[in-house]
Parts: structure tokens; sequence; C-alpha cells
């Protein structure tokens, strides 16, 4: 038998492998844009050799499994075994359910903002608000969380419900799975979070439960012991390897599908960092696919500042650790908020406090001279509606525009 080309639910394994061990595949895979052997397979199609392989294409998306009984060495592309297939928008803009709304309508815009942008250097947003039911980058690890329990039959042995710690996306992101699943969702919210995600949790059905500390990683392990007493999912974005699969399989790619439409190749990319999920995974796709020719600069809070969805790096994070951006800014939580005003101002959209501290973080690149020429992709992770609160009280204390 040659190489055959099988859909990848077609293709069954008895051997499960870890993300982590399956990294340095995936590495390869992406460096090489493709593969040099097949996954070796029985009559029946069952996985009895390269395990490793099989499961690194498997959590990069790819559809078509190229198989065989025997290791043969020829080139076979990810095109060809359609590894962007999972992006697939809807034209017309028309979904048979919310949940196609989530997926069926990404990739997410990615949009050029003008009012950073002169000469050579432009400055791309990528607008994880656009995300319908958190506003959020939040949707697609909510969603992703917990499609992939219900595969695994993890939602079976539940009381039929979801306890998570949250800054309030990931919250609503699960609210949001909670309402259209027939589960109920109760969510950890840290005390400096603002008073408005206790309402918009409510209104999604979910109960919010207000924790006296002032980091959602902090009080994980009470989520856990909460969630064993009553039989409740705590999918754990934390140490979820579906939160950094999810951005592998998505957001990363979109991110490369979209310059790759414009032929750009981008100079750096900018984000912050909480559970690190998003970054981490865009990390190590853009730092493999551009073979280290390209920035990844990641912000965080500076130390005793709070700025909601993102924290410091020494506070601990799963994926940050495996793949280590070039450089770590730290910026206030008034110059993340003077952001996400200024954005609103000169571009005319309302973004997070999150975003807000990209845009600061790359500012303090360009002062210390390390943005140039070239293209500069920001990640935006949420919308602004929920930071009203802050929004106001900077306001009121006279900042404004600078
Ligand atoms: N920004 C906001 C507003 C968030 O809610 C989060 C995560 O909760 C982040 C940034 C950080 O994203 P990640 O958890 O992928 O590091």
């Amino acid at each position: 038998m040659s190489i055959r080309m099988v859909p990848v639910n077609e293709v069954k394994i008895n051997r499960r492998i870890g993300i982590s061990e399956t990294l340095e595949v995936m590495a390869d895979i992406l460096r090489n844009n493709g593969v040099e052997r097949p996954v070796i397979v029985n009559e029946d199609n069952i996985v009895i050799g390269n395990h490793e392989l099989y499961w690194a294409l498997r959590r990069l998306g790819v559809k078509l499994v190229p198989v065989s009984d025997r290791e043969i060495t020829t080139y076979i592309s990810l095109e060809y075994m359609g590894f962007y297939d999972d992006i697939s928008p809807e034209p017309y803009r028309v979904f048979m359910s919310t949940l196609e709304l989530l997926y069926r309508n990404w990739p997410t815009p990615l949009v050029l903002l003008n009012s950073l942008s002169h000469n050579g250097l432009r400055v791309w947003a990528k607008l994880e608000g656009f995300n319908p039911f958190s506003g959020s980058i939040k949707d697609r690890v909510g969603w992703y969380m917990f499609i992939k329990a219900v595969e695994e039959g993890r939602t079976l042995e539940s009381n039929k419900l979801i306890y998570e710690a949250t800054s309030t996306n990931t919250g609503m992101a699960l609210a949001a799975m909670a309402a259209i699943h027939g589960f109920k969702a109760r969510l950890y919210i840290p005390s400096s979070i603002q008073k408005l995600s206790d309402t918009l949790l409510r209104v999604m059905g979910a109960e919010a439960v207000r924790v006296s500390k002032s980091l959602t990683v902090e009080f994980v392990d009470r989520v856990e012991a909460d969630a064993k007493r009553d039989r409740a999912i705590h999918l754990n974005q934390f140490e979820n390897d579906y939160n950094f699969e999810v951005h592998l399989r998505y957001t990363a790619k979109e991110i490369d599908l979209q310059l790759r439409s414009i032929k750009v190749r981008p100079t750096a990319i900018i984000g912050g960092i909480g559970t690190s999920g998003h970054m981490s995974a865009i990390t190590f796709y853009f730092k493999n696919r551009f073979r280290g020719k390209i920035g990844i600069y990641c912000v965080q809070p500076a130390p005793d500042n709070i700025i909601p969805g993102i924290r410091r790096i020494e506070s601990g994070m799963k994926w940050i650790h495996w793949v280590k951006p070039d450089k770590l800014v730290d910026v206030e939580r008034r110059e993340a908020i003077r952001e996400s005003i200024n954005i609103a101002r000169s571009e005319g959209i309302l973004v997070g406090l999150s975003s807000g501290a990209v845009v600061a973080g790359f500012k303090k690149l360009v002062e210390e001279g390390l943005v140039d020429e070239g293209d500069y992709v920001l990640v935006f992770p949420d919308h602004g509606f929920k930071y009203v609160e802050q929004f106001d009280e900077y306001l009121s204390k006279g900042g404004s525009r600078s």
C-alpha cells in the first residue's frame, strides 16, 4: 500500500499522546510546511506507528492525514492536507445556530490602524471583540474546551454544571456554552474586576461568585475542590491544553491566512498574556513558520497594577514557558486605559483595557527604537463595553487624550 489521504476522524487511535510530547513534531511540520512520512496504520486504519505525527497533525487541524502501512519518504504539503480548511467563513453570513455564528464567522477582522501607521510602518489590529458571546478572544477557548469535554465524555459524568475561575470573558463564553447546551455555569470572579461583570453573567443565566483575591489564578484550587464536591466540570483554562490548541488551529492560522491574502509578511506580533493561551500559540506558530525571523513581544501589567485579563509572567503560566517571546513590556493600568481611549478617539472603535495595554506596549517599543518599518500585528483581545467603570473613573479624574 502506498500513501493514502484519510479524513482525520476516520483514523482510529488507541494511544493518546500529550501536547507537550508532540511540540517538537508540530514545530517541524510548521517549519517545513508539510511532512515527509505518513502515519503507519493497519488494515483497519488504526494507528500502529508515528503516533506523535498523528497527534501533531490532528492538533494543527489538518483535515486529511497521510497514512500508509510502511515508512515511505515523500513530501506532503500542509495545504494538501487541508491545513487551512478549518477557516471557512459563511460568505452571506447566514448561520444555522449561534454556535455556527462563532466558528463559521472566523476569521475575526484584521484591520489597518491608520492612526498608528505611516510611511513604511503599518500597524494591524486583530479584533477579537468581534466574537459573539463574550465579545472577546475567550469565545474560542470556551467553545473548544467545552466541545472537547463533550467529545471525551467528561460532560456525561457531570451534574451538567460548569465551574470556572474567570476575569469575565471566559465566564461569558462558558455561560453561553451552558445556555446553549442546557448546563448551568458558576463563575468565580476576582474582587479586582468591574462590578458590571456580575450583571452580565447573571443576564446570561450564570451564577457569579466574587472571591476576595485580585487574580483568578489565585483561586483555581478552590474552584477545583468545589467542582469535585458538586460533580461539576472544571475546564480550567489555565491548565487545559485545548486553550493552547484552539489558538494554534484557528487564531494563529487566521492571522497567517489574512496576511498571506494581502501578501504581507509580519515583522512582529504583539499581545498580552493572561493564561498565555493565545500568545503562546501565536509565538509557537509564527516562530516556526518563519524560522525565527519574526519578533514576538508580550505585554504584562507593571508591578502592582491590575489590568483585567492579563498578568505578570512570574505569576506562572503553562505555555509561555514553552515558547519564550523575544521581550516582555511592562504597562501601567492608567497607560492601558489611556490607550484604549486613544484608539476610540482616533479609530472609532471601542476596545478593552488589555488592547490598550498592547498599544501602550507597542508605543514603548517604538520609543526604544525596536520598531522600524514593516508590518506589526497587535492582538486586541476584547471589546471595550465591559470597562465603562474604568473609563468613567479615568475620565472623571481628568484623564484625557495624550
Ligand atoms: N485580555 C483579556 C481582556 C482577557 O480576558 C484575557 C484572558 O482572559 C487576555 C487578554 C489574555 O489572554 P490569554 O488567556 O490567552 O493569555
